[in-house]
């Protein structure tokens, strides 16, 4: 096992297989336009397969495809196949937005996909449309049903942002546990692409647990997950849910994620201003000690811990500006993944 120099281990990989998407979310793509990785750097399914043996051989038994949107990436489930072969991974998932889930929900699972977490903040369709500026809701409602039959236990991630859809958190509460799935409400956080942020529009998990206990009663903690972020409840029904307290209470100390890019770059952190070329030596002839070496070098000088440096900036602003942004599409949510 690799630690990092806080002892943290390397066991969770996410994989982004493309930065393209079909949504423009306004917390993580709010831009009119953007500039992609050039076709010719995304890593085909037999390099990032190597990869990914690389990372397991080293520790990590947590696999999550994501993007950008992953299901726009064509022929998803023969990666899937690949990556399923890895018999240590124990967790083998992926973000989606869904609105493509309903086509390719069968294929995945039947190529070895265990899990999936759908992303859906609101359920009212002129709002949908205005946050992610595509008229989308009716697929994606349509990928979460699909998801309720094909991967029961699914989970459904909502972003909570004050003024956009903060009056739908019990709405959206019962909506998943009328589907079986399992809500996590995530902090709207000040990441690379977050260009519109503003402290103001946070809502933090203490008011999130309130407006839930208000409207179903005394909430209980329930088990955490071994290093997930969300921190678990359950209503007096007991159903279970999620808060993932990324920006008032970050877990940078359990974090043992690390983050592929569609291009082979690797991040240790979702704040992170540089990474780890893989592709280069990947594609130059390096052998796996040699790329093993460079996975571990950079591992274990890991310091990482990007949410919780910025509790201590006054007067937060958006991570990077859009200036910035622009020439390095490597800095983006939707590059590394969330
Ligand atoms: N396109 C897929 C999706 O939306 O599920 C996968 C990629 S997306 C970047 C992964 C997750 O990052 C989504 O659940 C999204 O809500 C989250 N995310 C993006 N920007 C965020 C932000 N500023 N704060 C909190 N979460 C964010
Ligand atoms: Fe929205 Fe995910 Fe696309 Fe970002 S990558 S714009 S969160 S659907
Ligand atoms: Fe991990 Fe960085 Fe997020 Fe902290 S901010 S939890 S170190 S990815």
């Amino acid at each position: 096992m690799v630690l990092d120099t806080f002892q943290r281990p390397l066991r969770n990989l996410r994989l982004s297989v493309t930065d393209r998407c079909n949504l423009r979310c306004q917390y993580c793509m709010p831009e009119a336009e953007y500039a992609w990785l050039p076709k010719q750097d995304v890593l085909t399914f037999e390099e990032i397969d190597r990869l990914v043996g690389l990372f397991v051989g080293l520790g990590v038994d947590k696999l999550r495809l994501t993007g950008g949107e992953p299901l726009l990436r064509t022929n998803l489930p023969a990666l899937v196949t690949a990556l399923a072969r890895h018999t240590t991974v124990r967790d083998l998932a992926m973000t989606t937005n869904g609105i493509l889930l309903g086509p390719f929900a069968a294929a995945l699972n039947a190529a070895g996909l265990k899990r999936v977490t759908v992303s859906l903040d609101t359920l009212q369709r002129e709002r949908f449309t205005k946050m992610t500026r595509q008229d989308e809701l009716v697929r994606t409602l349509a990928g979460i049903d699909t998801a309720a039959q094909t991967f029961p236990g699914f989970k459904l991630d909502t972003v909570v942002i004050r003024g956009v859809n903060d009056d739908e958190i019990v709405d959206l509460v019962h909506f998943a546990r009328r589907h079986g799935g399992e809500i996590r409400f995530i902090e709207y956080m000040d990441v690379g692409g977050a260009t519109g942020w503003t402290a103001a529009q946070v809502v933090s998990r203490a008011e999130i647990l309130e407006r839930i206990a208000d409207a179903f009663g005394p909430i209980a903690p329930a088990e955490k997950e071994t290093a997930a972020p969300a921190d678990r409840f359950r209503l007096p029904d007991g159903t279970p849910f999620g808060v993932i307290a990324s920006t008032t209470a970050p877990f940078c100390r359990d974090c043992d994620r690390a983050r592929l890019t569609a291009d082979g770059v690797l991040y240790t952190c979702l704040y992170a201003t540089r990474g780890l070329d893989l592709r280069a030596p990947l594609r130059g002839g390096a052998s796996d000690d040699e790329i093993r070496a460079l996975i571990t070098g950079t591992w274990t000088a890991r310091a990482d811990r990007g949410a919780e440096m910025r509790l201590g900036v006054p007067d937060r602003r958006p991570l990077i500006p859009v200036s910035t942004l622009k020439r390095n599409p490597h800095l983006e949510m939707h590059t590394r993944g969330g």
